[in-house]
């Protein structure tokens, strides 16, 4: 089959890529080899949306985004699936439930009537040297093959970017972000969680850890309640082997087997020791543990961290990101690194293009930039917005066969998505 637009990946970054396109009129096939959309805000239970508001000291978030990322906030709260934003310190954040996310994702991507959402589907190939003429996708066993004219790689591990030959970057083991896994538990007394309680907590799972009761990765452990009745999720960062690459199989096997049996462990240990977990119970595992960052696409421009703790002004400007770094590289926790006066990074749109390969764009968490602007980057709201440029730069690229300029992409969120509140600078 032919499409206009073909995005890979339906996290964050591939939805609002997937949504914009179709919406701009191009017809759109996105793939997903998972059987939800949202990816890790879902398939992992990553449970809270950081970067959609400004950085500010001043109480009050406020939308930094045009567009569709504050039309997905807003409908994440209109159905219930979002709660917020909610102040942290010095951020403002949208906590959201996972399953909610993923069926208002649902009614977004079946609300087009030119986009085609192929779920438990997978890349296997794609063909042609410096464009990528056809991709050969598979369901369960069948092969298709798609010929697009413009491609969005939303894959958050750079996949297509490396099926095309196009170069990549990746951190080395001992700088990586953690992974984590995250788990729901139920009929918690969420409420005696709060203030010095959280403390005391993490006091009694450290002593779990030096006696020997509980792993080394139960150290650190955070439990956040949900607000829906007795549910608290539990994330747990994890340490992989000292070569650990989070696109090895026998690497992403061990850590999924590794955060079950510490949700088992730790869960058991709460039962026997804290009154608020007397009665818990594992209520879900995700679908996949949680990756933060893994390979990263080399484009055009590379946005460097220095850039993100300047607070990158260009004309070329087709998305914001709001979000510190956030740098997870540690097992004592993340250590964060503020821009100059809060300001935003302004992301070029040839952050988006992918070097090498004249039709194939990016989004998401394997944008081009460096490991540490990476910690900024990669957040849920940066990755709506970014996914929303790629998706209407490649549905340009398809209807004009040309590349469009970083004007054109802005043009397009003002008239395609109407206006909304939030500015460029
Ligand atoms: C433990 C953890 C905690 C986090 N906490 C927060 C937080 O509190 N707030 C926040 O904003 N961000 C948080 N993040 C970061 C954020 O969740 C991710 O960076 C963001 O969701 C990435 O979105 P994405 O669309 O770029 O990629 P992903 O969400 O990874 O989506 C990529 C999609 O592509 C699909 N895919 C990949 N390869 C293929 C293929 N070959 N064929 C078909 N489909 C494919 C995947 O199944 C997936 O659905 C956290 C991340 C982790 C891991």
């Amino acid at each position: 089959m032919k499409c206009d637009v073909l995005v890979l990946g339906g996290g964050g970054a591939g939805l609002c890529a997937a949504v914009v396109a179709a919406r701009a009129g191009a017809h759109t096939v996105l793939v997903e080899r998972h059987g939800a959309l949202g990816g890790m805000a879902v398939a992992a239970l990553v449970h809270s949306i950081c970067g959609l508001y400004r950085l500010r000291s001043e109480p009050g978030a406020v939308l930094a985004h045009r567009g569709l990322p504050g039309e997905l906030a807003a409908r994440l709260v209109r159905a219930g699936a979002a709660l917020g934003p909610v102040r942290c310190g010095r951020l403002d954040v949208l906590p959201h439930s996972p399953p909610g996310f993923a069926a208002v994702a649902d009614t977004l991507a079946s609300e087009s009537p030119a986009l085609e959402t192929h779920l438990h589907t997978e890349l296997a190939a794609s063909h042609g040297t410096g464009r990528i003429e056809a991709v050969d996708v598979y369901c369960r066993g069948a092969r298709a093959t798609i010929e697009p004219g413009a491609l969005v790689d939303a894959s958050g591990d750079a996949i297509l970017a490396v099926q095309a030959g196009a170069g990549t970057d990746q951190a080395s083991a001992t700088r990586l972000q953690r992974p984590a896994f995250i788990f729901a538990l139920h009929t918690v007394d969420a409420a005696a969680l709060g203030g010095d309680a959280r403390l005391r907590l993490a006091a009694l799972l450290a002593e779990a850890v030096h006696a020997g009761e509980l792993e080394s990765s139960a150290l650190g452990a955070q439990f956040r309640p949900t607000g829906r009745g007795s549910e608290v999720y539990c994330t747990a960062d994890l340490a992989g082997p000292e070569d650990f690459d989070p696109t090895s199989p026998v690497h992403l096997g061990a850590l999924e087997r590794t955060g079950r049996r510490l949700a088992v462990s730790l869960t058991a240990f709460l039962r026997a020791h804290h009154s608020a977990f007397t009665r818990a119970e594992i209520g879900a595992f995700p679908t996949r543990v949680g990756i933060r960052e893994s390979r990263r696409v080399r484009g055009e421009i590379t946005i460097t961290a220095e850039a993100v703790l300047r607070g990158l002004e260009t004309p070329d400007c087709v998305a914001l990101g709001t979000w510190p770094m956030e740098l997870r590289e540690k097992p004592t926790g993340p250590r964060w690194r503020y821009p100059n006066d809060d300001r935003p990074t302004q992301i070029p749109l040839g952050a988006l293009k992918v070097a090498g390969v004249a039709n194939l764009w990016t989004a998401g968490r394997c944008l081009s930039c460096d490991h540490e602007a990476q910690a900024a980057l990669r957040v849920i709201g940066t990755c709506f917005a970014t996914g929303q440029a790629a998706g209407l730069a490649a549905a340009w690229q398809a209807a004009h066969r040309v590349l469009p300029n970083a004007a054109d992409v802005r043009a397009q969120i003002e008239t395609i998505l109407g206006p909304e509140e939030g500015r460029w600078r």
